[in-house]
Formats: structure tokens, sequence, C-alpha cells
């Protein structure tokens, strides 16, 4: 299986996939999370994408398209992987094609969560992610069991940069503009699937493994 999961920011799709790659055993590509780690690693690299990442801004096709490569030449991603987070631009999903096509490989599945603006908005601002293993929680929805911290490690559960309001207003301007023609892109190939993301949490996972079922 190899399944690139979508939707604007804010859908769910980091507690989704989490989910996802535990039960079905893939291997997680996220390229907000490799960015996150180079920079703590302080890779220029890293420390370049975050100051796009925080002000809620692309990071370029350029710099975006080489850090996936790398990850997909890796071995653990040769059999499945979920990616979240990429494609971001129709650019990029062209060179995602090309390097798939390299491989020897392609998309089994494009899932796209399908959720309303204002409720993104409440959303975002109720995200809490763990410092010390970037697990993601919402206040809301997906509470720690003790408040502030990691329910898997115990770490201090804190608010990023680009989830605060102005922040979350950009990323959704940008996500209509350069992120939903992506769907467009892949709506003719037949391995496209919508799930309406306005439910619970449960229920947008399991509407995701039905859709998974009918094309993977
Ligand atoms: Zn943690």
């Amino acid at each position: 299986m190899k399944i690139l999961l979508m939707g604007p920011p804010g859908a769910g799709k980091g507690s989704q996939s989490e989910k996802l790659v535990r039960d079905f055993d893939l291997t997680s590509i996220s390229t907000g999370e490799m960015f996150r780690e180079a920079n703590r690693n302080n890779e220029p690299l890293g420390v370049e994408a975050m100051k796009f990442i925080n002000k809620g801004e692309l990071v370029s096709d350029e710099i975006t398209n080489e850090i996936v490569r790398k990850r997909l030449l890796k071995p653990d991603a040769e059999r499945c992987f979920l990616l979240d987070g990429y494609p971001r631009t129709v650019e990029q999903a062209k060179a995602l094609d090309e390097m798939l096509d390299e491989m020897k490989s392609k998309l089994t599945a494009v899932i796209n969560i399908v959720v309303d603006k204002q409720a993104i908005l409440e959303r975002m601002v109720g995200r809490r992610v763990c410092k010390s293993c970037g697990s993601s929680y919402h206040l809301s929805f997906k509470p720690p069991k003790v408040n502030g911290q990691c329910d898997r490690c115990g770490g201090e559960l804190y608010q990023r940069e680009d989830d605060q309001l102005e922040s979350v207003k950009n990323r959704l301007e940008i996500y209509e503009s350069k992120t939903k023609p992506i769907i467009d892109y892949y709506a003719g190939r037949g391995i496209l699937r919508n799930v309406n993301g306005m439910q619970s949490f449960s229920e947008v996972y399991e509407d995701i493994k039905k859709a998974l079922g009918e094309v993977a």
C-alpha cells in the first residue's frame, strides 16, 4: 500500500496517519516531521525550512522534493508507505510521480479528508504536540490522559507556532490556491477517495479504511 493522505491543515491528517501507520505497519513519511527533525539536529536544510513553516508558508518545491526523494530511497519505504504533508503543490505531485516511476512504483490510494473551514480554525487552536516524540493531541478531540503531558513518553505538550491563528489563516489560503488543485490532478486516476472529515476521529478512520479497501 502506497498511500497519500490529503486534506487542509487541521483536517486531522496527523492523528489519522499515526493510527494507519500502526495498524497497517506502514512507513510514515511526513515532510513536516522530517523538517522538524532536521531543525532539531541543526541541519541547514531544516533550519531554513522552519523559517517558512513557522510563518505558515510553503517550503520550496526544490527542498521539499529533495528531502522526500532521499526518504523514498530508504529500504523501509520500498514496500509500503503513507505520505502526509506532501505533495503540497501540483509541481510536487508531478515530481513525486517521476520519483515513483524511476523506482518502478506507484501510488495505490489518495485519500482526501474533506472538512469545512470554520471547523478547521476551531480545531487548530486546540491542537497540541509533544516536544519530545512529536505525537499529536487535541484538547477536545484527542485529549492526553494527563493535562499538558504526552501519553506515550510523558513529554511536554505545546502549541506549534504554525497552529496559531494568523498562521492557520495563511495556511488555509495557501491550501486553497496551491494544494487543492492536486486533487484534480489525481481525480482522473481512479485511486482518489473523498472522506467526510466532519465526524468523530474513529468514524473518519473507519471511512478511510473502507476507502482503502476499495482501491488498495
Ligand atoms: Zn511524547
